[in-house]
């Protein structure tokens, strides 16, 4: 064990979650994958699956068949059975724990989901052409969430080489981006004496150089299903008898975007996935819609929520159809504070490796951090939501997204500096 286990190989260690990004809740291997960087950091406390989380908390789960699969994926891939074990039905993720005597207790948190994306495969995208893509078709890493782990680990290893006094705590949370783990890692019992939280995020659009002290605006949202019900019909015979789902849903979309816009603020709707009915002379009697809604507040998004849902049920009611309305997952808006802020812009501000420090700029996207932070800030608590800029070819959530890896650095240096001096500070 030394203290460069993990910070003296940065990229090896990104690059090898890089190559196995799994989606929401099904982070299986990256579980056991960090669980194993952990014990060769040597961590005093670690907590894996249903210990990590508040387990009734979790959001957009996916179906079981769905998790078995990712289960029997990482399984065949060798991972250690009995991390594996504990993880069954999706409970995915830890919370990492350094115990360094009396002091405050200082978290940061990171998130470990990859998406449903095809990485791109040319020569001009780096893991392709140096052999590090993605070896699960239709998966990707993105988002930069294989660089969050490793900044994860590579803080909490720092931490420990430091002079640290109290407790520090590292939470990798699962379903980042499907905003359904960061309610359930916040209302876990690891959060309850957090005094200080740090969250972090590579990239968006902030170049390679550059420091977000404390991110603000982020947006409040909610993922929305509505599944209409009718009754199918012939639509030759009989057209009258039916009772047209996907005429309905017709209807409820562009409703939806006929949303009025909010004078308090900034909102948004979207409608992103359908899916109805059975063949062109049949009248469909079960569609299904996919949509979003975000606001500038947390009031604005339950606006948008409110006005959803109120459409897709006048259009149901239109038509003589019945429509369930099931809110997927969601986030509030919460705020960095300047004061903890301050350090990670004191902290970026020393640093070689960094020419631009901002202390804010609004988010303009979501996140599900949010619920961590206004936990901690709810009990008098400080956070904030940092970003270390990485020029990255292609935009978030796209095929041809990478990080530069020289910000690996640089985010374990700002982190823990800041880490360091929230300590300090709060003694
Ligand atoms: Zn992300």
């Amino acid at each position: 064990m030394t203290s460069e286990h993990v910070r003296g190989r940065l990229s090896e260690v990104r690059r090898a979650f890089h190559r196995h990004p799994e989606p929401a809740w099904c982070e299986f291997r990256t579980t056991c994958r960090l669980v194993e960087e952990l014990r060769g950091i040597g961590v005093d406390e670690l907590h894996v699956g249903r210990d990590a989380i508040a387990e009734d908390e979790r959001m957009a789960v996916p179906d079981a068949d769905t998790l078995d699969r990712w289960y029997e994926r990482a399984r065949e891939a060798g991972v250690d059975p009995g991390v594996l074990e504990r993880l069954v039905g999706g409970y995915t993720g830890a919370v990492a724990v350094l115990e360094r005597g009396e002091g405050p207790t200082i978290g940061l948190r990171v998130d470990i989901d990859g998406l449903h994306i095809e990485e791109a495969a040319g020569e001009s995208h780096a893991p392709a052409a140096e052999g590090f893509r993605s070896e699960t078709d239709g998966t990707m890493h993105a988002c930069g969430h294989d660089a969050h782990v490793t900044v994860g680990l590579g803080v909490l290893e720092a931490v420990m080489a430091s002079e640290f006094a109290g407790t520090f705590k590292v939470f990798f949370q699962p379903a980042e981006e499907e905003s359904g783990g960061g309610k359930a890692m916040a209302e876990s019992e690891h959060m309850d004496d957090v005094d200080c939280l740090f969250a972090v995020h590579v990239g968006l659009g902030h170049p390679t150089g550059e420091v977000v002290a404390g991110i603000v605006e982020p947006l409040a949202m909610a993922h929305i299903t509505a599944t209409f019900h009718g009754e199918a019909a012939h639509a030759g015979n009989a057209p009258q008898e039916g009772r047209n789902t996907i005429q309905a849903a017709s209807r409820a979309v562009s409703d939806l975007y006929g949303i009025p816009r909010h004078a308090d603020g900034a909102t948004r709707m979207n409608v992103g996935r359908i899916e109805g009915g059975s063949a062109s002379n049949v009248v469909a009697d079960e569609t299904t819609v996919w949509g979003e809604v975000r606001g500038e507040t947390t009031a604005l998004m339950r606006y948008m929520q409110d006005a959803f849902t109120r459409r897709v049920e006048a259009a149901a009611a239109a038509h003589g159809c019945t429509v369930d309305v099931d809110v997927v997952s969601e986030s509030p808006r919460a705020d960095s504070d300047p004061d903890l802020a301050a350090l990670v812009a004191d902290a970026a501000r020393g640093r070689a490796d960094v020419d631009t420090v901002h202390e804010s700029a609004p988010f303009g996207a979501s996140e599900d951090a949010t619920f961590l932070m206004r936990r901690v800030q709810e009990a008098d608590g400080l956070a904030t939501y940092a970003v270390v800029g990485t020029d990255h070819p292609g935009d978030h959530h796209t095929p041809a997204f990478d990080v530069d890896e020289r910000t690996l650095d640089t985010g374990v240096g700002v982190l823990s500096d800041a880490v360091l001096a929230a300590a300090e500070d709060h003694r």
